[in-house]
Formats: structure tokens, sequence, C-alpha cells
């Protein structure tokens, strides 16, 4: 249960972020939490590249099929290559519905780009790491095509069970990394990087060795891992994903695909980087819940979760399961809870029409439980709750807190336990 709710969570736009964690899962059984990074755009994060000498194709941005035509002659290339812009990974292998497929194109006819770019601007492309209908393209990526000889892959990533920054790579990279990591797990190598020695150049060039860079290959690769982890650490990212870094058979090396994710608590250091953020592929009630400091993840049931703790939403879903309920969300408070948090967590609970009962499972630490009584008590009116609420409330001032909602005369069902309250949450579905 707790899997899939991760993956769930994971999935919604958190490109090939999933795909780093499987990389370390698999050897180390380190845990993930899904959590919400920054997420750029891969035009967005091949600037912050180029800004630090790594090696991208050249490019142009485009919203529109004939700012695509003039970006694609302007380019004056060989070979152009198009590519849609959304923050999930496998565009390549991706389709869009209409009936276009694949998110990546090459071509050497700057026409075709026009073409093709008609049938990515607008509509929806969906490949493995999306959501099931897709995410809308706005934006388009026209760049020179290079001839790839050879597809690798590198990231560099803050991982817990090493506390600190790793470099991953692969000499089988492309598409499907977490292929590779199932199939052939002795083909991922690792380096474990010293915070404050940082890439040691023996390990740059053993990492480029293993990823299949020969000659003089071995010393341009291992250039561009070492301004990778400078990237990495002057942009405060928690992943530095490409997949491609591909060598050509002029002997470039070439970062082809670039993803990046960062530290949200350096915002206040990298307002620029941060300024960039763009909300609008994720989910909007999980952006509304974020204004009030509330934690939204959707799911599919119809048993609203409104907990405190991402433990007891995990605890509280997975009981809800065992008693034969699904549920449709759950919502985290978080510590010092005000009554106003209490109000629009509610409001948005209510204004999903999946959810046909609500489930309050509040264990009061720092949170009194009186300030989440009068909050709920407030919202049922205010909001005129239509679907049967349950309420479990234990710890910090539950006897204030039951009074409150026994007094308020209000059709709110009290369960004893976590067991009780998802049991009774069931019921009044099945009713
Ligand atoms: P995704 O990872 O979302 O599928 P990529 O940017 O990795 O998108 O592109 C998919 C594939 O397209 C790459 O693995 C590579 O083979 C090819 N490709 C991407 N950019 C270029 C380019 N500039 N020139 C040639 N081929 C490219
Ligand atoms: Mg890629």
């Amino acid at each position: 249960m707790a899997a899939s709710m991760a993956s769930q969570a994971a999935a919604r736009g958190l490109r090939t972020a999933t795909s780093k964690r499987f990389l370390l899962d698999k050897r180390k059984g380190t845990c993930s939490t899904p959590r919400r990074w920054l997420n750029l755009q891969e035009y967005q994060s091949k600037k912050l590249m180029q800004e630090s000498g790594v090696a991208v194709q050249r490019f142009y941005v485009a919203d529109t099929a004939s700012e695509a035509l003039e970006a694609a002659k302007r380019l004056n290339a060989k070979e152009i290559v198009l590519k849609a812009q959304i923050l999930a990974g496998g565009r390549g292998k991706g389709v869009f519905d209409s009936g276009l497929k694949g998110g990546v194109h090459l071509t050497k006819d700057p026409a075709v780009v026009g073409e093709l770019a008609n049938k990515m601007l607008g509509f929806n492309l969906t490949t493995k790491q999306t959501p099931k209908d897709g995410v809308k393209v706005k934006t388009v990526m026209v760049a020179e095509a290079l001839d790839i000889s050879r597809e690798t892959y590198f990231a560099i990533l803050m991982d817990r069970a090493c506390n600190g920054p790793v470099m991953v790579g692969s000499p089988q990279g492309g598409v499907d990394i977490e292929e590779v990591a199932a199939s052939s797990p002795e083909l991922i190598f690792k380096e474990v990087i010293d915070i404050l020695d940082g890439v040691q150049d023996e390990q740059a060039l053993r990492m480029a060795a293993n990823l299949g860079f020969k000659g003089p290959l071995q010393r341009q690769a291992a250039d561009q891992i070492k301004r990778l982890y400078d990237l990495f650490l002057k942009v405060d990212a928690t992943q530095v994903e490409v997949n491609p870094l591909g060598e050509t058979p002029e002997g470039q090396v070439v970062c082809f695909d670039a993803k990046i994710n960062f530290d949200d608590n350096a915002e206040f250091r990298q307002k620029a980087v941060f300024a960039m953020d763009d909300m609008t592929e994720s989910d909007p009630t999980e952006t509304e819940a974020a204004k009030w400091d509330l934690k939204y993840i959707g799911l599919d049931g119809n048993i609203a979760c409104f907990v405190n703790g991402a433990g007891l939403a995990m605890a509280t879903c997975d009981i809800i399961d065992l008693h034969g309920g699904k549920p449709a969300n759950f919502l985290d408070l978080g510590g010092g809870v005000k009554e106003r948090q209490v109000y629009e967590a509610f409001k948005l609970l209510t204004a999903d029409p999946k959810v046909e009962a609500i489930l309050v499972n509040i264990f009061g630490g720092i949170v009194n439980c009186a300030i989440i009584a009068n909050g709920i008590t407030k919202a049922c009116r205010e909001l005129e709750l239509k679907v049967p609420l349950v309420v479990r409330l234990e710890g910090t001032n539950v006897h204030e807190a039951k009074r409150i909602l026994t007094e308020s005369g209000l059709p709110i069902t009290p369960a004893e336990n976590l067991d009780d309250a998802a049991k009774k949450a069931v019921a009044a579905i099945r009713k």
C-alpha cells in the first residue's frame, strides 16, 4: 500500500526521480519517501548546464509551431531534434493524444519541425512516468541534433545511505535505465563523493572508464563529470541526471538530456532557480494545499483521510484498505495547526467529487485536539458538509475536543480508535 502511494506520488511530476531511487534502493535498501522537489524543464536545466561549462547542443525554445519552424531555420543545423518539454522522462517512447508517436523527433527538414510541433503543442503526451492521461505540452525545444555513437547514463544525487552525494553511472544509457538496473545490476556503477573533498580526478576518470569512454574521450568525460558536480553544488541540487550522456562519432562527449532536482531548503539562496518553477504541471489541489502548509496526496478511492503526520497517513490508508475501503487521498496537517488550516483542509477534501466519506485521524502531540475540533465544527457548518464524517481524536486536550464535537449537535460519528474509525468510514460508504 505504502509503495503504491509512494509511486503514485512520485509519478506525478517527479521526472526520473523514481529511477534514481530505484537504482540505489536495489543495492542499499534505502527507504524513499515521496517528497516534492522543485522540477525544471529540460531547457531550463540545460541553460544552467551551459552556464557551468557543460557540453549541451545549441537550442531554442518555442511555444508555437511557427516559432518552432523559425527556430529550426535559425539553427541552420545538418539535423534537428524536436523535443516536447514536460516534467516527465521517457518522452522518446511517449505518445500524444494527437496520435503522434514519440516526444523526441529527429529530422533534417525545418518544415517537418513545424508540422511535428503542430502535433505536439497543446496536446497531451503520455509516457511511462506521467499520469495515464498524460501532460499537456506547452513548450518544445528545437535543438541541433548530433549523431550519437554511444549512449551512457550518468547521475549525481544525494543519497541518505551514503550521507552525501553519490555518482551513479552505466555504460548502458539512453532510455529505460530502470530496466538496466533490474536486469543487469552489475552494469550500474557507483562512486561515493566526499562532500568536503569533492570529486577526485581518479574517481571521475574511473567513472568515465566504467561508462566505457576510451582514449581521449575518457579525459573529456571525466571533465564533464567534474563540471556536472560543480553545478550540482552550485545550485543546491539533490539530483543531476543526464540520460544519455553520449559520445559522437566526431569524438565529443555531450549531455543530450538533463534533469535537475533541487533542495527546497535552499530556496532562500537559489532565488533565480526557484523563480523558474512551473507549477502548472502540478496537481492544483496539491498546490492549493501547499499554500496553507498542508500536504495533499491524491489517491484513487473514495474515503478522504485527514491526518497529522505521514506515518499516521500511511497507517490510516492501510487500515482503510484492510477493512475493504479505498482512500481517496490523504491530507497531512503537520504540527502547529491553526483552526484556519483545518477549515481549508476540509474545503479541499469536500471539493473532490470522489470523496464519499471523511475520516479524521488525529493524534494530538504538539497538536491541540480542541483546535481541530473547533476547526471541524466550523467547517461542517460553513461548508454544509454532505458526506459522512468519522472522527478519531487522541492525545492533547482530547476531552475538551470530544465535548466540542458532541455539543455541536452535528452528525459526526465518533470513533474509539483507528480500527473502529476505519470500520465506520467503510460502513458509511456501503450504506
Ligand atoms: P527522454 O529521456 O524523455 O526520452 P531524451 O532527451 O533522453 O528524452 O531523448 C530520447 C532519445 O532521443 C535520446 O536517448 C537520444 O537517443 C535521442 N536524442 C535526444 N537528443 C538528441 C540530439 N540532440 N541529437 C540526437 N539524438 C538525440
Ligand atoms: Mg533521457
